[in-house]
C-alpha cells in the first residue's frame, strides 16, 4: 500500500481507528426507501482497490431517481451511497497505477447503481474505474461536465462519424436545460453546428444564447404524435427525451441525417414507424456512457477539456451541499433544475 510520507487526519485515522464522515445513504424503512445525510465509517466502505478523498460530485437524473425512492430501478441494495459522479484525491491505493495525492474522477461503471458511489465524503473503488483528472480541468468543472458531459461528448462523436458536419444544416438538441442538454448545445456551438435548444423552459432564451444555441424550439412542437414522414428540418439531432419527442424527431431529420439518442427524461419508449429509416436513409444510434471502456475516456475527457472554456463551464454549474440533495432531487425529477449541480463535499 502506498502512503505518502505526511501524515493527514484521515491518514492518522487509517491507523489509529474509525473516522467519522457524512455521506448521503439510502435505507429501507417500513418497506420504502429513504435517502438522507447520515454518518459513516470508513469500515462501512465496500472493498476496493483504491480510497479516494471525494471533493465534488454531482447530482444526475439517474441520482434523482435513486434519491426519490425509485430504488428498483437504480440501487441494486439497501443500505446504499448513490452518486454516479465524483472527482477526488487518492488517499491510499493498493495498486501501483495510484499513489496518495493523485487527482482522479469516476463516472458510471455501476457508481452510485451497483456499488457505492460520490455522495460521500470517502469512497472505495475499483481501479479500473478511475481516470486521472485532465489537465486544464478543475475538479469543480470536472464535476459540472460529469456523466452529463462525458454522454454529450460521446453523443457529438457520433453525429460527426455519422458525417453530421457544420454545414450539413441545423442540428436540434432536446432537454437542452438539462446537464446532457444543456453541454450537448455547448459543445455543438464550440464545433461551429447551428444547434437548436428543444425545451420546455422556451421563455428562458437568455440561458440558450448563452450556451451558443441558435434558436429556441418549444417543448411541445416535438412532445406530440407525429405522422410517419414530416418536413425535413434537422441534419441531427442529440435526443435526452425518448418517447413522442424522439420519435417526431425521427421524421424530421433530412435525408442521410442522423440521431444520438441518450435518454429518457420523456419516457422509454419509442411509438415510431420504420419510414424514416427506409425512405429517408436516417440513422439511430443509441449512446452509453457508463460502460464506456476505459481507453476511450482519457480522449473524450481531454477533447471536452480543450472545447469548452472555462468561463462557459462556469455559467451551468451551481454548487450545493450534500444535505441539498434530497430537496434538489425532487425539483430535478419534477423538470425544475438547469443546467449541472455539482455537489461538495469538502465541509
Ligand atoms: P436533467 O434532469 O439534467 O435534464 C433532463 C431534461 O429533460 C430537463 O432539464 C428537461 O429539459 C427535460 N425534461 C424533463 N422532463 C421531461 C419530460 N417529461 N418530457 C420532456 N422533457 C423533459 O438530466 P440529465 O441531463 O442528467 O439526463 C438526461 C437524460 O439522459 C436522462 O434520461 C438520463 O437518464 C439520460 N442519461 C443517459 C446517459 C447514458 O449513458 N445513456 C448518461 C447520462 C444521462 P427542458 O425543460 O429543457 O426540456
Amino acid at each position: 500500500m502506498k502512503m505518502k510520507p505526511q501524515s493527514t487526519p484521515l491518514q492518522t485515522a487509517l491507523v489509529e481507528g474509525p473516522l467519522p464522515f457524512q455521506a448521503i445513504v439510502a435505507r429501507d424503512t417500513s418497506g420504502k426507501s429513504i435517502a438522507e445525510p447520515a454518518s459513516l465509517e470508513l469500515s462501512d466502505l465496500p472493498a476496493g482497490d483504491v480510497l479516494v478523498e471525494v471533493q465534488y460530485s454531482a447530482l444526475n437524473y439517474k441520482d434523482a431517481l435513486a434519491v426519490c425512492g425509485n430504488r428498483n430501478k437504480i440501487m441494486k441494495s439497501l443500505p446504499f451511497v448513490p452518486g454516479i459522479d465524483l472527482v477526488g484525491t487518492v488517499v491510499e491505493s493498493s495498486d501501483p497505477a495510484f499513489a496518495a495525492g493523485d487527482q482522479v474522477l469516476a463516472t458510471g461503471w455501476g457508481l452510485g447503481e451497483r456499488h457505492w458511489g460520490g455522495f460521500s465524503r470517502y469512497a472505495r473503488l475499483k481501479k479500473e474505474w478511475l481516470t486521472p483528472l485532465p489537465a486544464g480541468l478543475t475538479p469543480l468543472r470536472a464535476m459540472a461536465l460529469g456523466t452529463a458531459g462525458l454522454t454529450a461528448m460521446l453523443c457529438v462523436e457520433v453525429l460527426e462519424r455519422a458525417g453530421v458536419t457544420p454545414s450539413s444544416g441545423e442540428v436540434v438538441v432536446t432537454g437542452a436545460s438539462g446537464g446532457v442538454g444543456s453541454l450537448s448545445v455547448m459543445l455543438l456551438a464550440a464545433l461551429g453546428y447551428s444547434a437548436a435548444a428543444a425545451t420546455g423552459k422556451s421563455e428562458q432564451s437568455e440561458y440558450f444564447k448563452s450556451l451558443g444555441a441558435s434558436r429556441v424550439v418549444p417543448r411541445a412542437e416535438l412532445d406530440r404524435d407525429a405522422k410517419p414522414l414530416e418536413k425535413e428540418l434537422w441534419a441531427g439531432a442529440v435526443d435526452t427525451v425518448g418517447s413522442r419527442t424522439l420519435a417526431t424527431l425521427l421524421t424530421q431529420i433530412r435525408y442521410g441525417g442522423t440521431v444520438a439518442a441518450c435518454g429518457l427524461a420523456g419516457g422509454f419508449d419509442l411509438p415510431s414507424t420504420v419510414m424514416p429509416f427506409i425512405l429517408r436513409n436516417v440513422g439511430l444510434q443509441g449512446v452509453d456512457s457508463v460502460y464506456l471502456p476505459a481507453d476511450r475516456r482519457g480522449p473524450a475527457w481531454r477533447r471536452l477539456a480543450e472545447l469548452l472554456p472555462a468561463a462557459q463551464i462556469d455559467r451551468i454549474a451551481q454548487v450545493a451541499k450534500l444535505a441539498d440533495i434530497p430537496d434538489l432531487a425532487q425539483k430535478m425529477l419534477d423538470g425544475k433544475t438547469q443546467g449541472r449541480a455539482v455537489i461538495s463535499l469538502e465541509s
